[in-house]
């Protein structure tokens, strides 16, 4: 096996300052949220959650879209959680059909008490789209001394692990044993250097793993 077989189809998001409406992709903006349908909120902490993040499928089809569903919301619980290789703020996912959204949500409900350094800026996208390759600690040894284009390590959409501080390690899908794989990538650091001046773990990343059966299985969180 060579490199191109660990070749991996990856979107760098490349947040930049923005005004975006309920009807965007963004980070921290307004969310497409239904008035008849409850607000989610941290089961440990009784707050609401905090929108952080909405995909819609037509700017970014290489998200894992289940049949009938085009949106992707990510929301936080911005206060800290001592989950096993997640020390931070709790993910909630959302797959949405925007079209069955008529009537929105009036006001987000605000937490009392947050983490600041878990609160995102207001953000578009200029999306980069690119080919991705695993750090050496991922590949098997006869690969490991090439020199392969970095692993990014800024906000994105599919690739691999830009492993920091633990070492690779691998994700079974709770609910039905799958293997689960890295689709979303929330980064304290980006490489255009417009951060969204939020930071997870030491200067690290919000991993989401999800199953590569269904989508809709309980996602698990490595921040690193
Ligand atoms: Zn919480
Ligand atoms: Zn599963």
């Amino acid at each position: 096996m060579g490199r191109q077989d660990w070749a991996r189809p990856a979107v760098l998001l490349n947040p930049l300052e923005g005004e975006p409406t309920d009807a965007d992709s963004h980070i921290g903006g307004p969310m497409l949220w239904p008035i008849d349908e409850p607000w989610p909120s941290c089961d440990e902490h009784g707050e609401p959650f905090v929108g952080a993040v909405q995909l819609y499928q037509r700017d970014f089809a290489e998200l894992p879209f289940p049949d009938g569903i085009d949106l992707l919301q990510v929301f936080l619980c911005t206060l800290d959680h001592d989950a096993e290789h997640a020390y931070g703020p709790d993910v909630r996912l959302v797959w949405r059909d925007s079209t069955t959204v008529f009537e929105l949500i009036e006001e987000e409900p605000e937490p009392s008490v947050q983490e600041e350094l878990y609160v995102p800026t207001v953000n578009v996208f200029e999306p980069i789209r690119y080919v991705e390759y695993p750090t050496p600690v991922e590949r098997p040894e006869d690969l490991r001394d090439e020199e392969w284009p970095e692993t990014s390590s800024g906000s994105k959409i599919g690739g691999w692990t830009a492993w920091w501080q633990s070492g690779p390690l691998e994700f079974e899908c709770p609910e039905c044993g799958s293997v689960q794989r890295q689709t979303l990538s929330l980064a304290t650091h980006e490489p255009s250097g417009d951060d969204v001046e939020w930071e997870f773990g030491s200067e690290g990343n919000l991993n989401v793993l999800l199953c590569t059966k269904d989508v809709r299985h309980p996602a698990q969180v490595l921040i690193d």
